[in-house]
């Protein structure tokens, strides 16, 4: 399928990913999630039952698999 970026000539290929989404402050990371990627600018499509798991998976309490180190990358002035 090709890109859907504006003048972009790359074409989309499926690739698992890792997605990372903010929810209710906390940031949740997700290995292993299937999306379309565009070969040329890297522009990811996700589609709607992908989407929908991410969001089960959002709602349900549930142990994480591995916690992931977070750094800041804006560290505050002192
Ligand atoms: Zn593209």
């Amino acid at each position: 399928m090709k890109c859907t970026i504006v003048g972009c000539p790359g074409e989309y290929e499926a690739r698992s990913i890792v997605h990372t989404v903010r929810h209710h402050g906390r940031v949740i990371v997700i290995d292993h999630v299937p999306a379309e990627v565009c070969s040329a600018c890297g522009d990811v499509l996700l589609g709607p039952q992908t989407i929908r798991r991410i969001e089960e998976l959002l709602e349900t309490p549930s142990q994480p698999a591995a916690t992931v180190p977070l750094y800041e990358f804006a560290v505050s002035s002192r």
